[in-house]
């Protein structure tokens, strides 16, 4: 009887031993998988601190604490410091104009031939939007696409324009490697959603890696610029009559978006808009 007892509680012992066993190698397997998890979980992480976190507790300009019902989660003082354009813009390209100027366009317009039939922009380009729109460049700051989206929806939402395609300027894939998001796109998709328009980045690629153009003058933006635009596989159909509004972080002379107007209108589309958060000062 007793060895009786002892063998089932030896087998008992045995078979917790297998268990135990093969608990270990759960375990293991589990670590294994968390570990591969990390990235992706530090990902999410992010995507969800972005969410919540800086947009609607700190300034997305200055960074300083806001309250939450606070206007594009921008403080009153930024708010009342940014050169909004909510007065008399070029008819052209949207550019703000000076109290005293008498024309109805800029400068700039009153030389170029824009390719666009109209820009739009929602702020003077200063160092307050400079620092609005590197933020949203360069520091890998998604979430400044939604935000800077919705002060852009209430922007066009004036225009009542019949818009078939919004799409970004598209950057180069290197730059896009670089970078890795195209800031036009984070703001054009997000303004397509909010406005229930049809977003498309394939309708034109960047075929050239240009350089970088703050430093060129308007001649050699427009050189640097010549056939840096191609369309995309598919989209000559796409495009033929279409009413389409292409979006950018900022508007200085217009010779990206007037490149990238005349690709669109060589393939048949029916007019172009334009669309930048910022555009630069009419100089005098
Ligand atoms: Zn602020
Ligand atoms: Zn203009």
């Amino acid at each position: 009887m007793m060895r009786t007892k002892l063998t089932m509680m030896g087998t008992k012992l045995t078979m917790m031993g297998t268990k135990l066993t093969m608990m270990g190698t759960k375990l293991t397997m589990i670590q294994a998988n968390l570990t591969k998890l990390k990235p992706v979980f530090g990902r999410l992480k992010k995507a969800f601190m972005d969410l919540v976190y800086p947009a609607n507790i700190y300034c997305i300009c200055c960074g300083e604490p806001i309250f939450d019902h606070e206007l594009y989660s921008l403080c009153k003082s930024c708010t009342e410091k940014i050169a909004w354009v909510n007065q008399k813009g070029c008819t052209k390209c949207g550019k703000m104009l000076q109290d005293w100027y008498e024309s109805e366009i800029c400068i700039d317009c009153s030389y170029v031939k824009h390719h666009f039939k109209q820009g739009f922009c929602c702020v003077q380009y200063g160092e307050l939007e400079r620092q609005l729109i590197h933020q949203l460049k360069y520091h890998g700051k998604g979430y400044m696409g939604r935000k800077l989206a919705e002060i852009m929806q209430d922007r066009i939402g004036f225009e009542n324009l019949d818009i078939h395609y919004i799409i970004p300027v598209p950057i180069h894939k290197l730059k896009l490697r670089e970078r890795g998001y195209n800031q036009a796109s984070l703001i054009g998709k997000n303004l397509a959603a909010a406005m229930n328009w049809t977003y498309s980045d394939s309708l034109l690629v960047r075929t050239k890696d240009t350089e970088p153009m703050n430093q060129l003058r308007p001649r050699e933006r427009r050189r640097n610029m010549q056939n840096a635009f191609a369309l995309g596989k598919k989209a000559k159909e796409l495009v033929k009559d279409k009413s389409i509004l292409i979006v950018d972080d900022i508007f200085t002379t217009g010779s990206t978006v007037d490149a990238c107007a005349e690709v669109l209108l060589a393939a048949g589309a029916k007019e172009i808009y334009v669309f930048t958060f910022a555009a630069g000062v009419n100089e005098k």
